[in-house]
């Protein structure tokens, strides 16, 4: 079978993708190496999603999933790792199969950055977490910590808030780099002590679990540990485009660089959502992507 338009992903942009495309006709295949929803999937609340004043990720995940089903769009499991231009364009996954398709949108987002430090991979699931929506319940009535200063970092304090009995936020500059709304909500909310000028240095272990965190005074280097039962680091994010290195659409940073229809410079390859180079990375600008994409493919293969 070859697609018209095969997406990888099913975030945000992936998905609203498949709804355009399906409703202008076209074939559709959609991979995703995980649940579709992508990054909404993890998030706890959206409070900047046009007519939700508040939603769960998970559940705006999953309605706008069915959305791209209820129109036709077929969904498979697929972890992507080649992609080759040619006629037609081919998608390699790491199970050897091979999906053909005459364009192709990446829409893989985003993963999320480490810290560097030592126990950090050791105690993945032992206490360190990139999920306050996936592992915060399990931090009932126990002190944690936050590192990050920006908004996905404060909204996810804050949500912890809801569990634990104290929310640590450590933060590497002395101001936040979050919305105002969403700073001041942190500032005000009891259960959160912020530490600016901080920088992890190790994550302390006992018994094979985190027992604590410890920070360093980025000014004077003094160090001192905070005794926390998790560590949830939201320090900034890198694109997942390992497999689209060989095209030459990324930049420096790995971000894949489109035209303003989200035409990478091969034709027939497009690129949605966060995994783009762009200012702005949220639900709404990833569905804005995908919407376009979609519609420069139909528009595109109409005149082919
Ligand atoms: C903690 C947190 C809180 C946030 N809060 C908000 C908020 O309040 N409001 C807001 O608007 N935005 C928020 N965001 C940002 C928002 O979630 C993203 O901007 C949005 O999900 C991006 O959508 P996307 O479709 O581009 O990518 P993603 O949602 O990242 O989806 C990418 C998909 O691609 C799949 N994938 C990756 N690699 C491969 C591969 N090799 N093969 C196949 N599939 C692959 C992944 O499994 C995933 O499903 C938050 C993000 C985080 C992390």
């Amino acid at each position: 079978m070859r697609y018209d338009v095969i997406i990888l992903g099913a975030g945000p942009a992936g998905l609203s993708a498949a709804v355009y495309a399906r409703r202008a006709g076209l074939t559709v295949l959609i991979l995703d190496a995980g649940a579709p929803g992508g990054k909404m999937n993890l998030t706890a609340e959206l409070e900047n999603w046009p007519g939700d004043q508040k939603v769960a990720g998970p559940e705006l995940a999953y309605r706008m999933y069915e959305h791209a089903m209820h129109f036709g769009a077929e969904q498979k499991y697929g972890n992507v790792t080649k992609i080759e231009d040619g006629e037609p364009k081919k998608v390699t996954c790491d199970d050897g199969t091979v999906y053909e398709g005459r364009t192709i949108i990446i829409a893989t987002g985003t993963k999320e950055r480490k810290m560097g430090i030592p126990n950090e991979t050791e105690m993945t699931g032992r206490g360190v977490s990139y999920c306050a929506v996936c592992d915060g319940p399990f931090f009932r009535d126990e002190p944690v910590a936050v590192i990050g200063g920006g908004n996905s970092a404060l909204q996810e304090a804050d949500y912890l808030t809801r569990f634990a009995s104290k929310v640590h936020v450590i933060v590497r500059r002395n101001v936040f780099r979050a919305d105002k709304i969403v700073a001041d909500k942190a500032t005000d909310n009891p259960k959160i002590e912020v530490h600016f000028l901080r920088k992890p240095v190790e994550v302390l272990v006992e018994d094979n679990k985190v027992k604590g965190i410890r920070i360093e005074n980025s000014e004077t280097h003094e160090q001192e540990d905070l005794f926390v039962n998790a560590i949830f680091p939201f320090i900034g994010l890198d694109p997942v485009t390992d497999f689209a290195k060989d095209l030459g659409i990324c930049n420096e940073q790995g971000y894949i660089v489109t035209d303003e229809n989200m035409q990478t410079k091969v034709p027939g390859i497009y690129a949605a959502g966060d995994v783009r180079a762009k200012f702005l990375r949220q639900v709404v600008t990833a569905t804005n992507d995908g919407a376009i994409a979609a519609q420069s493919i139909s528009h595109h293969l109409n005149e082919a």
